[in-house]
């Protein structure tokens, strides 16, 4: 596991449950309005926390803590995922498991191996503006099987959607919700203008909410 890392305590990432945040290295997204930009590369930074660092934190915290979140970057490229979430659970810690959906076979793994106790999926658009709020060429397809996966899995989870006003507009909020399931939350979070990756994005943001036109 490369780890970013650990926020030790959280009352508002794991839903009712006081949590510990533990942050993986890397993402194949470039989305302009990441606010996690100092985790998109999977190089490591010389105060990264090691897994073994992290596991030996939670153990000392079993009490404490009521969940673990695994969030990123994205958690789902860690080729030893399944086998870190088996040793967070066999704490007795409840898994959220924060992801941006591209990754639908490696879902699949862990629902089946009942490894994760919650999923937090990003819509981060409709299915074909996705390259753009990603920064990247994107298998939509993938997305689409996450969601249905997710939504069929019986595993408590939501959608969420960060309302970017210069990039996304009323129709496509309305078409990001025709993807959500029947019976799924879908939470609509706020833009964080200021800690944006795009600087250009940080400064038409600002003018946009000047002008009044967000959601
Ligand atoms: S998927 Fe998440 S971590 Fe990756 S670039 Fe997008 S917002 Fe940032």
């Amino acid at each position: 596991m490369k780890i970013g890392g650990l926020l030790r305590f959280s009352m508002s990432d794991y839903p009712g449950r006081p949590a510990a945040v533990v942050f993986t290295r890397g993402c194949d997204f470039r989305c302009p309005f990441c606010h996690n930009g100092s985790l998109l590369s999977a190089r490591p930074a010389p105060d990264d926390p090691t897994a073994g660092e992290v596991l030996r934190f939670l153990r000392r915290r079993t009490e404490q803590l009521g969940g673990v979140v695994i969030s990123g970057g994205e958690p789902c490229l860690q080729p030893d995922l399944a086998a870190f979430l088996g040793e967070v659970r066999a704490m007795g810690f409840p898994v959220k498991l924060d992801t941006n959906g591209h990754h639908p076979e490696v879902l699949a793994d862990l629902i089946d191996r009942r490894l994760v106790d919650c999923i937090a999926m990003d819509i981060k658009a409709p299915l074909a503006k996705y390259p753009l709020l990603c920064g990247r060429p994107v298998d939509t397809g993938r997305i689409a099987r996450s969601i249905a996966l997710i939504a069929a899995s019986g595993i408590d989870h939501l959608f969420r959607t960060t309302c970017v006003d210069a990039l996304l507009d009323r129709a496509d909020l309305a078409a990001i919700r025709a993807l959500v399931p029947a019976g799924s939350r879908h939470l609509l979070q706020s833009f964080r203008a200021e800690t944006a990756m795009d600087p250009a994005l940080r400064r038409r943001q600002g003018r946009a909410v000047q002008a009044g036109m967000c959601h």
